[in-house]
């Protein structure tokens, strides 16, 4: 959570300026805010950043889901091709919007793979939501060219993935457009937040328009406004957006000590023969949040986790037993459990969730150890840490 390490002076004068004016909402007011716009400022910041030709900051990574579901016109009774190891908030958007989730396998890359995807494809699937876990790229090339092969709509959910490229390109910018999240654990953070970010311009429109009860966003007078769609509210508030502006503007650094960082902590790990690393389509692309790693085995991985925690090692994720990333903890999700009825309770799941097969997921993630990368570690903070990590896996080895 490296952002959230980096909170001062810069954060607290941008938020000075909202309150100062006291407007906290980022459309109108324009007399009483005194030229203080931290959303559309944030959002120049971010197309700055990752080179997107549209930027709209929004309330939530969850929420730039839904925006992006409905950018690429993903709703009732769609199937949409999703990893089975991501944040559920990807899940939960393709669901929400009444769309129809299909599990495939993810590979060593830890995001879906071509292989995986192609081997779901039915002639019903509609569209794929592409996850970049764990703040790396997915294999473009070969996702691209399966999605094209199969006239697929491509939607991306890059949440937790800022500040990563594939071939110098920003991910969430492959498809129809992405999703960002500025939650408080990503690689700057807004407290709350998310960014949709697309090269589409009518794709830009129709999140700009659904995020906020249809508005246009053009003209003075709100109440006035045109509502060319039915919408909901995934504002971002002119408190968070100064938090995040603050933020945006430190993500460069944060991304060239993560950098450091990680590539210290895998040089020293690397002399322990028996473990390997995630395997990368464009290594440069990396925003190096988390050095992942694999064990021989889901057990000597769990055993690894155990023995960091008796070391006071903290750090590692262990996603394979975690109730939000991985499918294997998602019962709910299987049984259907929602509020009121979606598409999905009524059309039916478009596969047995109960009996999935994604046995090449399950070995994966239940090898995998992500071990936070912290941008604020000092050259001997990282060197005990080395030394305790390795004397710990050597002893489970
Ligand atoms: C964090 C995250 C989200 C959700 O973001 P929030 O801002 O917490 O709603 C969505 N997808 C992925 C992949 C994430 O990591």
């Amino acid at each position: 959570m490296p952002g959230s390490e980096l909170f001062g002076a810069e954060e607290i004068k941008e938020v000075m300026d909202v309150l100062n004016t006291g407007v906290l909402f980022r459309y109108n007011h324009d007399e009483q805010r005194k030229g203080i716009w931290k959303s559309k400022e944030l959002e120049e910041e971010v197309k700055k950043f990752t080179g997107a030709k549209y930027a709209h900051a929004i309330s939530s990574g969850t929420a730039a889901v839904s925006c992006v579901m409905a950018a690429a016109g993903l709703g009732h009774g769609d199937e949409v091709i999703v990893p089975p190891f991501t944040y559920i908030a990807s899940i939960e958007g393709v669901m929400m919007a009444g769309g129809l989730p299909v599990f495939a396998e993810i590979d060593e890359n830890l995001c879906l793979s071509a292989e995986g995807i192609r081997k779901a494809i039915t002639p019903k699937t509609k569209a794929v939501m592409l996850v970049h876990m764990c703040g790396a790229a997915a294999d473009m090339d070969a996702i691209l060219a399966v999605c094209k092969e199969y006239n697929l709509i491509l939607v991306e959910d890059a949440g937790q993935a800022l500040g990563a490229t594939y071939k110098g390109k920003h991910v969430g910018l492959f498809g129809v457009a992405g999703g960002i999240s500025f939650d408080f654990f990503k690689l700057t953070t807004a407290g709350e937040g998310g960014l949709f970010i697309t090269n589409d311009e009518q794709a830009y429109k129709t999140a700009d328009s659904f995020s906020d009860h249809g508005h246009t966003h053009i003209g003075a007078n709100r109440g006035m406004e045109d509502h060319p769609i039915i919408g909901l509210n995934f504002r971002m508030g002119e408190l968070n957006a100064a938090v995040g502006l603050a933020q945006m503007r430190k993500a460069e650094y944060i991304r060239s000590q993560n950098k450091k960082n990680k590539a210290y902590l895998k040089h020293r790990l690397s002399e322990i023969s028996d473990i390997t690393f995630r395997p990368m389509p464009d290594p440069e692309g990396d925003s190096a949040t988390f050095l992942n790693f694999f064990l021989p085995d889901t057990d000597s991985a769990q055993k690894v986790v155990k023995q960091f925690t008796e070391d006071g090692i903290a750090g590692a994720n262990y996603w394979f037993l975690n109730n939000y990333h991985f499918i294997n903890q998602w019962g709910h999700l299987k049984d259907l459990k929602s509020a009121v009825p979606l598409a999905i309770n009524v059309l039916g799941a478009p596969q047995d969730y109960h009996n999935l097969q994604l046995p090449k997921s399950q070995e994966v993630i239940g090898r995998l150890i992500s071990f936070g990368i912290r941008c604020t570690w000092t050259d001997e903070q990282m060197k005990a840490l080395a030394d305790k990590m390795i004397i710990a896996i050597k002893k489970v080895l």
